[in-house]
């Protein structure tokens, strides 16, 4: 899951979605154009949200241009921390390099990070991403995304969705950018060595976790040297600068990202137990029996697990039920008929159906919807579903019991939720990472998790006054 903001309730982002199920890209990768990548994309903010902190948003970008500047090839290029607890990095080929606040949360000191910008530098000033096409490395970048617009919606479904994957940089290209990571962090004057121990603390939470979310090590593949590698290299780059003094920079890079979230963000929405949840709007309503789902701050999606239907739930613009269900409509290409006024736990509700029409796409099936348009104050909510016209008899109860499910949130323990965050503590006696953490209250289970946050062993000692990570509210 990422996330579902307040911005379910702009109406237009839907179709932004769009253009990311079709294979024709419009802006191919034009190496002889000078690069324009200082405005994030609208599609990655679709999918992720922009992490809401102007000061650590301002200072990746003051450390972004400082190492353009110096960099092969200078541009106008711009650096985002999205709002997901992924942890991943990833650069657009046209100039724009995007931290998660889940990486953000990972890295122990300057250095590291600032060894992973120049990594995602590298990919750019060393052109890898004009192998491939910006839609092909956006759709890769926002796997999941379903595009609820497309017409060939079901064909997309139907795939799983490793199979969309297919941004990862070759063997070659990685090592390249991990030697540029190297060269400009070094330049810029901090101790490259670090970022070979931030690529191990990310092979510890790969190994601790099973998610199937692409993550950095899954879009830029690791090799069995590369700690070895990157070791190497920095210690040749900073050979080569004779005495100088590298900046690590360990406190105050923890000190910036003190009460970061961490993890999923409760308050856009969450599933427990087959019931999504939404504090901040205030509803919930049941998911299908052993449907999958994902949030973003444009939908929340669910899916059969073969892929043969959807359910996609998503704000509409609109100030009556109808004018809701016409851009509704419209944004999805139907012709709505069999229009139908109802009421659901008390919120007036229209109900539509209607054929999606057959696309060019020989790949693609036609989609029968069904639309459930709900007015809750002065929103409107919809809840789209679509299979094939031969399957739609069989899913129609489960669209219907989603949506007829759509209630007021009034669990105070549901309302409350909150976040976890990251929270910087000080070490007040010399202790192990272990007696340290235990004694800020971290349960056992959860004691390995927060060792490599921190980059460190449990048996790892701390020095009296030595910061360190723990999670909490
Ligand atoms: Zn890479």
């Amino acid at each position: 899951m990422t996330t579902f903001s307040r911005r379910i309730l702009r109406p237009a982002t839907l179709l932004l979605l769009l253009p990311l199920a079709s294979a024709t890209s419009t802006k191919l990768y034009r190496p002889a154009a000078p690069l324009q990548g200082a405005q994030p994309d609208p599609q990655v903010l679709a999918q992720f949200g922009l992490y809401n902190s102007p000061k650590l948003q301002a200072y990746i970008t003051q450390q972004g241009k400082r190492m353009t500047a110096i960099s092969d090839r200078p541009g106008d290029y711009g650096f985002t921390i999205v709002d997901s607890p992924v942890i991943n990095a990833f650069a657009t080929p046209d100039g724009h390099v995007y931290f998660t606040r889940g990486i953000m949360a990972y890295f122990n000191d300057e250095a590291q990070f600032t060894g992973v910008l120049g990594h995602e530098l590298g990919h750019i000033t060393a052109q890898h991403g004009k192998k491939q096409q910006r839609n092909s490395i956006l759709s890769s970048i926002l796997v999941g995304v379903a595009t609820i617009a497309s017409p060939n919606l079901l064909g997309r479904i139907a795939q799983p969705a490793a199979q969309l994957v297919s941004l990862k940089y070759s063997r070659g290209d990685e090592n390249e950018a991990d030697q540029l990571g190297v060269k400009y962090s070094t330049k810029v004057g901090y101790d490259a060595s670090h970022m070979a121990n931030f690529f191990q603390t990310l092979e510890r939470t790969e190994a601790q976790s099973g998610s199937s979310t692409p993550t950095f090590l899954s879009t830029h593949p690791n090799s069995a040297d590369r700690y070895q590698r990157v070791k190497q290299l920095a210690a040749q780059a900073q050979q080569s600068l004779g005495k100088r003094t590298l900046t690590v920079n360990r406190d105050s890079y923890l000190r910036s990202i003190e009460g970061l979230p961490f993890g999923d963000d409760p308050r856009q929405g969450f599933v427990e137990s087959s019931v999504f949840y939404h504090p901040d709007l205030k509803f919930r309503f049941p998911i299908p029996s052993g449907w999958k789902s994902q949030n973003s701050p444009e939908q929340f999606q669910m899916s059969e697990p073969n892929g043969k239907a959807l359910l996609a739930f998503l704000g509409v613009g609109g100030s009556s039920l109808e004018e809701a269900a016409q851009t509704l409509a419209k944004k999805i290409g139907i012709t709505p008929g069999n229009a139908q006024r109802t009421t659901i736990n008390g919120f007036p509700a229209l109900v539509f159906e209607g054929d999606q029409q057959a696309s060019q796409d020989q790949q693609s099936t036609p989609a029968h919807v069904q639309a459930y348009i709900i007015q809750d104050g002065k929103s409107m909510f919809a809840f789209v579903g679509l299979a094939t016209a031969a399957t739609f008899g069989t899913y129609a109860p489960q669209f219907a019991s989603a949506a007829q499910g759509y209630q007021r949130l009034t669990e105070a323990s549901k309302l409350n939720r909150q976040a976890e965050r990251v929270h910087i503590k000080q070490a007040k006696t010399a202790a192990t990472l272990s007696q340290a953490l235990t004694a800020n209250g971290v349960p056992s289970k959860r004691l390995e998790e927060e060792a490599i946050l921190n980059g460190m062993q449990l048996t790892d000692r701390l020095p009296a006054g030595m910061l360190f990570k723990v999670i909490g509210q």
